[in-house]
């Protein structure tokens, strides 16, 4: 065991680790970074034994974790999405959208956010607004929802590079946090490996930034006995849900993206309002008018423009690159929504990336027959996603068709079941769930300011933590409540 006691011990250094890192490194805090990867992407080794992702990678291995891979669009979560709503078992989170505002918009400039007012519809500037405006649909039904998306990605990797020469930043890559030694529901010590074997590491507090799928491992391997660790997995069940023709060829390119300044792309996708979300029993799902150049969508190509959505990870294929090339609807799409081109179109699909509820047959728990290099059980990843959630989507594509998109205005061109959702929908690479945050310890893994409820200095930051996931991509969130703990052990204190 080494004899320094670091302030803090912080494992992994995806979006969670990597806010924490930064902001307390700030404050000149002695920190030991365990991080599972080194410079180069691994994928996770956990084991899949549920549905299958659809995405060829979902997480990754390395400094600055999922960062090296995600795209950097941002959104907050709605206030709905925070309230316990009647019609969604284990909806509620312990804090509420007002609280978690200021963080959202301090954190926001360190992803190269210049107006973050403009993530409120009703804040854009007149010229974004008329656009908005220009495509007619039931505004009493769906609402514009706002992304932003600084072209200049934030990777965590590079904050961290430059920070680990610093005098009180202990920097552990290649190192597998295995799990606490716990003494007095207190952690005593982090059971670490690498190449050279196992040792232990001391800190004052401990925060468990190792992502959705991992984080329950570590917690289980430790003994910590709280029924809710690993339950509830979630992820945002993504794909086509249907096409539109307008009657009238449209130009609104915010609907796709839109560089309103050189650096930062903004649109809007679309929610159904809280009225509608009450009277229908809905979650909160949230889908796009994506521009498209042809009639109809077919499932091979929109699984092609899924595999290139991934390619950061290294593994891009020549034959998807091909058959982009020769699919000229497909590399239009992709122009339009990667260079911000801006086109008139007249069909657009509509892309839902949906509100996945909270069930307890999609967990992750320890494998009872594999064990990692060190001899530790590996998790075994079981995401499932309930029937209701399926009939749920279908139930939006009959509000849709009957109330949000007139006839005089628009055309379906597909059946409800033409493009069978229940069989195409992917991850979307935002797993959350698993470690969920409750207002007591029969409800969730950690309290509102993320502290263990087992555990006294063990801290929880990252998409593990969130009790129901809303519809935008989670990146803002988790920095957003990074921020917020921050706020808490360090400001507030
Ligand atoms: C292709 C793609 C595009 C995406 N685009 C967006 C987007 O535009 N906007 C958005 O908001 N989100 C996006 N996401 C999702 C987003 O990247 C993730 O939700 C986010 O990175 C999760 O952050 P995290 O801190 O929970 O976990 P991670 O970023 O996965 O971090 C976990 C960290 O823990 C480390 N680790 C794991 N196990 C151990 C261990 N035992 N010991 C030590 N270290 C360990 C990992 O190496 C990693 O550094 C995208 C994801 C993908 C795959």
């Amino acid at each position: 065991m080494e004899n320094k006691i670091y302030d803090y011990v912080i494992i992994g250094t995806g979006i969670g680790g990597g806010t924490m890192v930064k902001l307390l490194a700030e404050k000149g805090k002695n920190i030991a970074i365990i991080e599972k990867g080194g410079d180069k992407h691994q994928d996770s080794n956990y084991l899949n034994k549920g549905l299958k992702l659809g995405l060829r990678t979902t997480t990754s291995i390395q400094l600055g974790g999922t960062s090296n891979l995600w795209h950097g669009v941002l959104s907050f979560l709605d206030p709905i999405d925070f309230k316990a709503r009647s019609w969604i078992k284990k909806s509620g989170w312990p804090i509420q959208f007002e609280e978690l505002v200021p963080f959202y918009r301090s954190i926001s400039q360190l992803f190269g956010i210049k107006d973050f007012e403009y993530f409120f519809t009703e804040n854009l500037p007149k010229e974004l607004k008329d656009e908005i405006e220009s495509i007619p649909f039931n505004r009493e039904i769906l609402d514009n929802k706002i992304f932003q998306q600084p072209l200049n990605v934030l990777n965590f990797k590079k904050i961290i590079q430059r920070l680990k020469s610093h005098k009180d930043i202990s920097l552990f890559d290649n190192t597998t946090a295995c799990r606490f030694e716990i003494e007095n529901n207190k952690v005593k010590s982090l059971v670490i490996a690498d190449s050279e074997g196992i040792k232990q590491i001391q800190g004052k507090k401990y925060i468990l930034c190792a992502g959705t799928l991992e984080n329950p491992r570590i917690l289980l391997n430790s003994g910590i006995k709280n029924q809710n660790i690993g339950k509830y997995l979630m992820d945002h069940p993504m794909g086509n849900l249907c096409q539109v023709r307008f009657r009238k060829t449209q130009k609104a390119q915010l609907y796709s993206a839109k560089k309103y300044v050189p650096n930062i792309a903004i649109k809007s996708g679309l929610t159904f309002t809280t009225f509608l979300q009450e009277k229908e029993k809905l979650p909160n799902h949230c889908f796009y008018l994506r521009p498209s150049f042809s009639k109809g969508i077919d499932n091979k190509s929109e699984r092609v423009k899924l595999s290139l959505l991934t390619f950061k990870d290294g593994k891009i294929k020549i034959k998807d690159i091909l058959f982009v090339l020769r699919n000229i609807n497909i590399a239009l799409q992709i122009l339009i929504y990667k260079l911000s081109y801006n086109a008139t179109y007249k069909y657009a699909d509509l892309f839902f990336v949906s509100e996945q509820t909270p069930n307890d047959k999609s967990f992750v728990k320890l494998s009872d027959t594999e064990v990692d290099e060190y001899g530790f059980p590996l998790a075994e990843v079981h995401w499932q996603v309930s029937e209701e959630d399926i009939t749920s989507i279908e139930k939006c594509y009959h509000v849709l068709k009957e109330q949000g998109f007139s006839e005089e205005e628009y055309e379906f061109t597909h059946s409800f079941n033409d493009l069978d959702w229940a069989n195409n929908f992917t991850s979307a690479a935002h797993h959350v769930g698993t470690c969920r945050m409750a207002e007591n310890s029969t409800d969730g893994v950690v309290d509102k300011n993320l502290k263990s409820f087992d555990v006294d200095n063990l801290f929880i930051c990252d998409g593990s933590v969130f009790p129901t996931g809303g519809n935008v991509n989670n990146g803002f969130t988790i920095a957003a409540l990074a921020a917020r703990l921050f706020d808490y052990l360090e400001i507030k204190k």
